[in-house]
Order: C-alpha cells, then structure tokens, then sequence
C-alpha cells in the first residue's frame, strides 16, 4: 500500500498531522509514569502502545512476530528481522488505524496522549559512527583553514568517517552540560583547562542500521540499503575550541563525546519511500565511485529530499515571549555519498555492523548562507555573530540556549511528514 492509496485515520488530530499522520507510523520507546519502557507508534498526537495491541489478540503472522520482537524496552531485536517484518507490521497498523477500522475500540484503549508519555532512546546503541558526507559543510569548513583547496584529496573517493561514543547518545530533551577541557587560547602556546567558549551544533540525519553483517562479510552496495531500519535527526554537540587543539593527529575526541541528541522516533524506510530521489549529479570534473560504492539502482533512487530546520531559542527570547529563531534550513540533498554507500563503505572491509548501530550522516548544509548547519559555518568561526529578535548576539551558543532540529518530507499528490523534533537546552558547566 502507497502513501497515495492511504485514507485517512479514525484517529482525527493524525489527519494532516504535521510530524505523525497515517502515512509515517515511526516506532519509538516510551513510557507513562510508573511504568517500564515499550514499543509505540506516533500517530497524530498519541502513542499506540504495541504491546497493548498484541495482548487484545490484533496482531498475527509476521506482524504478530514483529511487534513480539519490540518487547522488553529496545528495538534491537526487531531492526534485525529485517524490511519483511517492518512492512508486515507497517501494513496492519495502516489497516487498524485506518478510517473504517473494526477494531476502534481495543485501540482507543491503547492510545496515550504523548504529552502524558516520556521517549527514550529507542534502541540500545552498539557503535555510533559519525561520517562528513555533506559536501556544502566540508568546504565550508575546509575554506576556514584552507581558501584555495578546501576539499582534501580523498573526500570524493571515501565516504570520510569517524568512530563516536555511542555511551553518551540520549534522546531529544536531555540537557546538554557545557563541557570542560583543554583549550589554545588564541596568541598563547601553552593550553588552558575549563569550560568550553565555543559550543555548537550540528544538523544531521541519523541512520539506523537493521540487519547488520557478520564480521569478515562485506555488505555489497546493491543490497546496503535493506540493512538500514530507518532514520532519526541527530545535533552532534560540538566543543570547537576543545576540538580545535585536540583533533591531530586523529580526528575529534572529547570535543564531540560528551553528548550526542537524537529525535527518539524512528522513520522507517517504507514511510521515507516517495521522498526518495536520485543522488545529484557529481560536478563535472569529479572521479566516478569506486565500483564497490556504485550501483544503478541507488544512483537512480537512494538519496532524499528532506528539508531540514534548526531553531534556537535563547533564555531571554523564552521570558520575552518571543518564537524561536530559524538558524538553519537545509536539505539531505547535499549529501554527497548515500546511505547506502555509507553502509557498503563501512563494512568494505570486513568490518561487522550490528541492529541498532547508529550512523550520522555529518553536518548537511547548503551552499548559500542561511543554509549552514552549524554555527561555525553562520558565524565564520565566531567573526560575524548572529542577531536575534531579543536584541542577542550569538557567535556560539550559551548557557540556557535550546536548538530545536526539525525534519520534513514534502512532495507533490503525498501526505507530508516529519521526524517530530530533537531539542537541548545548554546548561552550565559543573
Ligand atoms: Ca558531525
């Protein structure tokens, strides 16, 4: 069943809801007060709770065995069934919460307003791995320490990764501490230790691995894209002074480990299907991919049209009443390299990836300003700071700022969706 094909929900706020109509059922982990962790759907403004649908007997066959996988508070398990289930799953639930559902009354009971129910992480992260796949970021980053060749020589032949810290990933609404560390005040040659000056955010789309691969076993690029479960937002916090002294010879460190945030509902793949596009075309000049990143199929269709949205709303905006503030409003399509591709590199060399590993994709911004997907894009590394309605001045953030990352998928003759948000507020240093 396409996204065309679906109606409408009995459910009547999910009816052109603006994250959560029919046509997105992502699955998360919530929970309401006093009670342990489980499996759920977003529709509208409510939490289906899977378990409670399983037990009134409304599931069998495949979609019986996927949402029994989602017991005991992790989606681990059943990212590893594969597409198979989640599309068994995915066609009952369009089935039950559809408008002419027999079964409207057992659900209702199921149904749990959102505002009443905490998210956590949805699945329990293996590894987390951060790539530089938007190409706009790398050469804006890259023009800030060399002008005349931003991009290093390697950057159109590897998809350019990095390992993260998959301890400290929480979901939207966990504050973010200020990080301490060593610093090289500008003009000085010896470091400084305390808290960070220069604390900023990335925008990236988060993917969530399903099958993984056994160790030794290369994913190959034509059959990447089936072993990934679905996609979140992710802000990679980012200390740039700390990262500025310490990330040579080996990349970032504790400039980027003390907390990453993601949105805690998983888009799935299905639902992300009629926002898929074809990769753009490299510029002329470029080298083709290697053959084992090639593939007709996710040339033709693996990369997305997804516009992507950062929000800031500062202390003093909050006690003027006044509406967070666009920072950011980019797109998937500057990635240069696809998921798949993403997948088939990283397993390339044997290299085993497990369900509920964690990818983001690296800062996706534009080329034109007000595209930027990170402060130190907007701001030239802190020489041109932003203004805020409030009267504010930002060259990174402060203590009592809150980024709201938001994703949505438009496309004409489709229902529209969205990610729903990954939102922090920083908070002091200790
Ligand atoms: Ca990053």
């Amino acid at each position: 069943m396409n996204h065309t094909a679906i109606a409408r929900s009995w459910v009547e706020h999910a009816n052109g809801h603006r994250d959560f109509p029919l046509q997105n059922l992502p699955l998360g982990i919530f929970s309401r007060p006093g009670q342990a962790p489980r499996c759920g759907v977003a529709i509208g403004d409510a939490i289906l709770d899977l378990e409670a649908v399983l037990a009134a007997g409304l599931f069998d066959g495949a979609a019986k065995a996927a949402v029994e996988a989602t017991v005991g508070g992790a989606l681990n398990a059943f990212f590893a069934l594969g597409r198979t289930a989640r599309v068994a799953l995915r066609e009952r639930l369009l089935a039950l919460l559809g408008e002419g559902s027999e079964h409207q009354g057992a659900l209702k009971a199921a149904l749990h307003p959102a505002s009443e129910c905490e998210l956590h992480l949805p699945a329990k992260i293996g590894d987390y791995t951060d790539f530089y796949v938007g190409i706009e970021h790398a050469k804006n980053v890259g023009k800030l320490f060399r002008p005349d060749n931003p991009l290093l020589p390697n950057y159109k032949y590897v998809p350019i990764g990095y390992h993260g810290r998959a301890s400290t990933i929480r979901p939207s609404g966990t504050d973010v501490r200020r990080p301490k560390g060593q610093t090289l005040p500008a003009g000085q040659t010896e470091p400084s230790f305390g808290p960070c000056a220069r604390l900023d955010y990335e925008l990236e789309l988060g993917i969530w691995i399903g099958q993984g691969n056994e160790m030794g076993q290369a994913i190959a690029i034509g059959d990447a894209a089936e072993h990934v479960a679905g996609y979140c937002l992710l802000n990679d916090w980012s200390a740039r002074d700390i990262q500025a002294w310490e990330y040579q010879p080996l990349g970032p460190f504790l400039s980027k480990s003390f907390i990453t945030s993601v949105s805690p509902w998983v888009v799935t793949a299905e639902a992300l299907e009629p926002f898929r596009c074809a990769q753009p075309a490299r510029a002329e000049g470029d080298p083709q991919p290697l053959s084992y990143l090639l593939d007709a199929r996710d040339q033709a269709g693996g990369a997305f049209d997804i516009e992507l949205e950062v929000l800031l709303l500062t202390a003093r905006m909050r006690e003027q009443n006044l509406p967070a503030q666009r920072l950011t409003l980019s797109n998937t399509r500057s990635m240069y390299w696809t998921v798949a591709q993403m997948v088939a590199h990283h397993s390339v060399n044997g290299c085993q990836l497990q369900p509920g590993d964690l990818f983001g994709s690296g800062t996706l911004s534009g080329a034109a300003p007000g595209s930027f997907g990170s402060l130190l894009e907007i701001t030239e590394g802190g020489k041109h700071p932003v203004e805020l309605a409030s009267g504010e001045v930002r060259k990174f953030l402060e203590d009592g700022d809150e980024l709201i990352l938001r994703a949505r998928c438009v496309r004409d003759g489709v229902a529209s969706i969205g990610f729903g948000e990954c939102r922090g507020t920083v908070v002091a240093a200790n």
